[in-house]
C-alpha cells in the first residue's frame, strides 16, 4: 500500500492480535500485537512491509505505530488477563529519543491499570545495526520498570550469538519459516538448534513462531519451545480469544509427539542390546586380544552389514589399533591412525566415564562424520579394562529404518 494512503486513513489502522501458547500450560499466555488497516472494501491489510520501509520517514512510522499501540493497550487492559503483550519495536527507531516517547506512552496507561511487567518489547535483531551497547543500555532502562524484552528474527543465518547474549533477553523468538526451504535443511538445523543452546545457557525463554504446521509445532517441542505461535495454532484477529482456545489441538498433538519419541527412544535401545549382545558373545569367542588389530579384523566380519569404520582406543583418547575402514565392501586397515587421540571430540570422555561405570555400550546421537559427511552414529563398548571399541554405524544401515535417524 501507498504509505500515503495509510497516513491519510489513520482512522482505518487497527491492531490484529495473534495469541502465543505455553506448552506447559497448553494455554494463551499473550499476544504479539500486529498492525493493519482496514479498507473500504472490507479487506483488511497488513502494515507490515510499512513498518520494515525504512525509506518511509521515522515520523510516520511512530504515527501510525501510536495509533496501533494507544487501541492495543485500551483493549488489554480492559480484559485484565494478565497475559503478555508482545510490541514490535524498531530498535532504530526507539533509540531516536533513547526510548523515552514509548515508556511515557506506557506510562499513561499505568493509572489504567497497565502492569509494565505484562509488556513485552519485540526487538528485531537483525534490523538494529547500530552499537549494541547502545541497545543494552535502553533494554537495562527499560528492564528498571519491570518491562521484558524479546528478541526476535533470528534463525537465519548469520545471526550474531554473541550480540544475542549480551541483550540477555526474557525470550528468543525463533522463525521456524526457515524449516520449508527444502535446500540446506541440516545446515539451518543446526543454526536452530545452536539458538536452543544459547537460549538455555543465558536463561531465556525459546518461543518458536511462524508454525505453520504439525511437523513445526513438534520441532518446537523437541527443542526445548516452551511458547509457540504461527498459523498453525491461531491466525491473527482483531480481538482476544479465549485461553483454552489451543489446549485440545496441543494436547492431541503433545500426545502423538510423545508416542513417537517413545518409540524411536525404544527402537535405539532395541538396537543398543541387540549391538551389546553381539559384542559380548563375540568377545567370549575370541577371547585373544594381544594382537588388537587382528582381533578387530576377526570382529569387523560380523559387522559388514552395518558399520563402515571400527577402530579401539584407551580410555584417554588414544587409538590402539589400526582403523578399519569399509572400502568396495572390504574392510581396509589402516594403520596410519594408530596412537591418533579423540578425548578432544564432544563427549568423548564423557561417554568413556559411563561406560566404565556402567560396565555396558553406548549408542551415540546422530552426527555428521567429518570425514565422509554422512549423518552416523557410533556404537561404543568397554571389551577389557582400558579398551573401548568404536564401531561406526553407516548411514545406509540406519536410514533403512527411520526410528534410528
Ligand atoms: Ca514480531
Amino acid at each position: 500500500m501507498d504509505p500515503l494512503d495509510i497516513m491519510t486513513n489513520l482512522e482505518r489502522v487497527i491492531p490484529y492480535y495473534q495469541a502465543i501458547f505455553s506448552a506447559d500450560r497448553q494455554e494463551v499466555i499473550g499476544y504479539e500485537v500486529l498492525g493493519r488497516i482496514q479498507m473500504e472494501t472490507a479487506d483488511v491489510h497488513s502494515l507490515g512491509a510499512f513498518f520494515h520501509d525504512t525509506s518511509i520517514p521515522d515520523e510516520y512510522r511512530l504515527e501510525v505505530e501510536k495509533v496501533i499501540l494507544n487501541q492495543a493497550l485500551t483493549a488489554f487492559i480492559e480484559e485484565k488477563s494478565g497475559l503478555l503483550l508482545f510490541i514490535n519495536q524498531n530498535a532504530q527507531l526507539l533509540l531516536v529519543d533513547q526510548g523515552e516517547s514509548l515508556l511515557e506512552l506506557l506510562l499513561s496507561y499505568v493509572p489504567k491499570g497497565l502492569k509494565l511487567e505484562n509488556i513485552v518489547l519485540e526487538l528485531d535483531e537483525h534490523a538494529y545495526i547500530g552499537d549494541i551497547e547502545n541497545l543494552q543500555h535502553l533494554i537495562s532502562y527499560y528492564r528498571t520498570f519491570g518491562i521484558q524484552i524479546a528478541v526476535s528474527n533470528i534463525g537465519e543465518a548469520g545471526s550474531n550469538l554473541d550480540r544475542i547474549g549480551r541483550l540477555s533477553p526474557n525470550i528468543l523468538k525463533v522463525d521456524l519459516q526457515i524449516l520449508r526451504q527444502s535446500h540446506e535443511v541440516s545446515t539451518h538445523q543446526d543454526v536452530l538448534f545452536s539458538l536452543a543452546v544459547l537460549s538455555r545457557k543465558i536463561g531465556a525463554t525459546l518461543l518458536y513462531e511462524n508454525i505453520e504446521a504439525s511437523y513445526q509445532l513438534q520441532y518446537a517441542w523437541r527443542h526445548g519451545g516452551r511458547y509457540y505461535q504461527g498459523f498453525y495454532l491461531h491466525r491473527p484477529g482483531p480481538t482476544f480469544i479465549p485461553e483454552d482456545y489451543g489446549k485440545s489441538v496441543l494436547i492431541e498433538k503433545f500426545q502423538q509427539f510423545i508416542r513417537y519419541e517413545k518409540r524411536k527412544l525404544e527402537a535405539i535401545q532395541q538396537l543398543t542390546e541387540m549391538l551389546q549382545d553381539k559384542i559380548q558373545q563375540l568377545i567370549s569367542k575370541h577371547k585373544k586380544m594381544e594382537e588388537l588389530d587382528l582381533w578387530l579384523q576377526l570382529i569387523a566380519k560380523e559387522f559388514s552389514d552395518i558399520s563402515f569404520r571400527m577402530y579401539i582406543c584407551d580410555e584417554n583418547g588414544f587409538q590402539l589399533s589400526a582403523n578399519l575402514m569399509k572400502e568396495n565392501g572390504n574392510w581396509k586397515v589402516k594403520p596410519e591412525y594408530k596412537m591418533k587421540n579423540w578425548s578432544w571430540r564432544p563427549y568423548f570422555l564423557e561417554y568413556v566415564m559411563k561406560m566404565r561405570v556402567e560396565r555396558k555400550g553406548l549408542l551415540s546421537d546422530i552426527y555428521s562424520d567429518i570425514e565422509s559427511g554422512e549423518s552416523v552414529r557410533t556404537f561404543s563398548f568397554p571389551i577389557s579394562p582400558n579398551r573401548y571399541l568404536y564401531i561406526d554405524l553407516a548411514y545406509d544401515f540406519l536410514y533403512e529404518n527411520q526410528d534410528f535417524l
